[in-house]
């Protein structure tokens, strides 16, 4: 189990989940123009929090290889199916 790349998939969910939710945001009706503006702003914020999260997640598991499998040293590739798997 390791607790970084534990950490960082958790970051990157909450992340995702705010560009989620700001994204199903700006399709509710009824919102004035200046909101709508507000919103989108903080859509772009939540975008990048979610980008920066996702190359934190990507880099660990590049570059420590800490997935099952992956004990014995480095192959080159993303253990894909490894993500949340312990
Ligand atoms: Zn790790």
């Amino acid at each position: 189990m390791c607790t970084v790349r534990h950490r960082l998939a958790d970051g990157f969910a909450i992340s995702a989940r705010r560009y989620s939710e700001a994204a199903a945001g700006l399709g509710r009706p009824g919102i004035l123009q200046h909101d709508l503006m507000r919103q989108f702003g903080e859509l772009q914020e939540a975008m990048r929090h979610s980008e920066a999260a996702f190359m934190a997640l990507r880099n660990h598991i590049n570059e420590h290889q800490c997935g099952p499998g992956y004990s014995n040293g480095r192959e080159g590739r993303i253990p894909i199916n490894s993500i949340g798997a312990d």
